[in-house]
């Protein structure tokens, strides 16, 4: 029988060479696009607000107003121009490879449902383990929706493995530079308050370890638990990486549990001066690292890796009596025994074909360029009277201000400058560039990490923010 929702084989290739016409097109115009759009909700209202329709319109009609309507009320992560938050480069083939898992519509939970999606989690997840020096045989990790769910699931697993069920006393420490999502993941937990200490960064926005140090002692003292650190591999405002050997050090001492939070620097690890930089983190006992971040894969991928994969199989092993089937045996692995989720799309399809059709090497160089890009994009900077850096680049983030010597503008003269600059660049919708602030000042902040950026685009931009300072001040600030 032809079910509703069945189109002939025709139909189907129509529609899909159509979607595959449009990618194509996409990812070979990019840099001639706009990277910034923008729309209120009154606008998207009047365009989309209708009740579920009871009858059918046909496929084409649907995708050509979803292609006039949807798509380009996005801003583009992927534009060379996309310089702010942490951009998706993303590629191809894996966006491709997303399709084909959708396609055949394979669940990546269970061993015996999906042997080779298992397979090749596990084979990819032995790539990652090698390239942070975790140990492969003993060591383990799992794929899930982004960073944010990796640092869930290694939460849920330091408490289980270092508190068992009484957590009332535990303590957790992180940075105040320390990513959101790790304050959402200790909320979700059931954390209380008094049992997170924000430990201020010194400034170069590294955790300070001697205030680290303190509030250990401190807790000990008054007979708390402390059980886990969370360390930044690259914080996501200035790309600071923590003292990850002192830090490690603490840990070992004092019996912690190490968290390393490498959601968008972990990569560097793939060049010379990005291992250098993270030296230490193979001493994590977790580490979160983010494909759809800088391994240039399409949103949704994160990744947890843990040094001792029975962590997380004691953490959510659950096991009910209708999954008893596919349980297989020891040395086959069922991902939903590893984290949260129990239907899950096959996530390592994409990171395997992309790193199958590139080669590693690629993504060294794609990675060392960026990194080397942010360091010329600084030498430019310091070179120009009109900027000052703020934080220099640090694993291919760089922050910085428009303050012309000799004008002596004051610091709020300032912020509201650099704040009316990125306005304006917005405005053009030519490159999207927003402010962040550090040590209470408003400042630009240039996140690297695509390697279709080029130098131009940068002092493209920067012109661009020259012209429009010097239209600000002529008008007064
Ligand atoms: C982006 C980011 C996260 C969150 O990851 P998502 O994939 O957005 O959920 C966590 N930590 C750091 C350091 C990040 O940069």
């Amino acid at each position: 029988m032809k079910t509703t929702f069945d189109l002939s084989k025709e139909e189907m290739k129509a529609y899909g060479y159509k979607i595959i016409d449009i990618l194509a097109e996409h990812f070979d115009t990019i840099e001639s696009k706009k990277p910034v759009s923008s729309a209120t909700r009154k606008e998207m209202d009047a365009v989309f607000l209708q009740e579920a329709p009871d009858t059918p319109m046909p496929a084409d009609k649907v995708l050509d107003f979803v292609m006039e309507n949807v798509i380009p009320f996005s801003n583009l992560t992927s534009h060379p121009k996309m310089f702010s938050f942490v951009p998706g480069p993303s590629n191809y083939i894996s966006a491709l490879a997303d399709t084909l898992a959708t396609g055949f519509n394979i669940f990546s939970g269970g061993w015996i449902v999906s042997p080779a999606a298992a397979e090749l989690e596990i084979v990819t997840m032995n790539w990652l383990l090698k390239m942070f020096h975790f140990p492969v045989a003993k060591g383990g990790g799992i794929f899930t929706s982004g960073g944010s769910m990796a640092n869930l699931t290694a939460l849920v697993t330091a408490r289980r493995i270092k508190c068992g069920d009484d957590f009332s006393k535990a303590v957790i420490y992180l940075s105040d530079q320390a990513h959101s999502s790790n304050i959402k993941a200790i909320r979700v937990l059931g954390f209380k308050k008094e049992q997170i200490r924000i430990i201020p960064t010194d400034l170069e926005f590294r955790i300070s370890f001697n205030k680290l140090k303190n509030a250990i002692a401190k807790d000990r003292l008054e007979g708390n638990q402390p059980f886990c650190i969370i360390a930044s591999a690259g914080t996501t405002n200035t790309g600071t990486v923590d003292p990850l050997d002192t830090i490690a050090d603490i840990c070992e001492k004092e019996d912690l549990w190490m968290h390393v939070d490498g959601a968008y620097g972990g990569a560097a690890i793939l060049s010379e001066k990005g291992s250098r930089v993270l030296r230490g983190i193979e001493r994590a006992d977790s580490l979160t690292v983010d494909p759809h971040k800088w391994f240039f894969q399409p949103y949704e991928i994160g990744c947890l890796l843990v040094k001792d994969a029975s962590w997380l199989s004691n953490t959510f092993s659950e096991k009910p009596e209708y999954l008893r089937d596919i349980e297989g045996n020891e040395s086959e692995i069922n991902f939903y025994d590893y984290g949260i989720q129990l239907t899950r799309r096959f996530r390592a399809l994409k990171f395997y074909m992309s790193i199958k059709t590139f080669g590693l090497n690629a993504f060294k160089e794609a990675i060392t360029y960026n990194i080397d890009l942010a360091e010329e994009t600084e030498d430019m900077l310091r070179k120009s009277k009109n900027w000052e850096i703020v934080s220099p680049a640090t694993l291919a983030v760089i922050n910085f201000r428009y303050n012309p010597i000799g004008m002596d503008l004051t610091e709020k003269q300032l912020d509201s400058l650099n704040q009316q600059i990125s306005a304006k660049v917005m405005d053009s919708k030519e490159a999207l560039l927003v402010t962040t602030v550090l040590q209470n000042q408003v400042v630009l902040r240039m996140c690297l990490i695509n390697p279709k950026t080029t130098f131009n685009d940068i002092t493209e931009t920067l012109q661009q923010c020259h012209e429009y300072a010097t239209e600000i001040l002529k008008s007064g600030i």
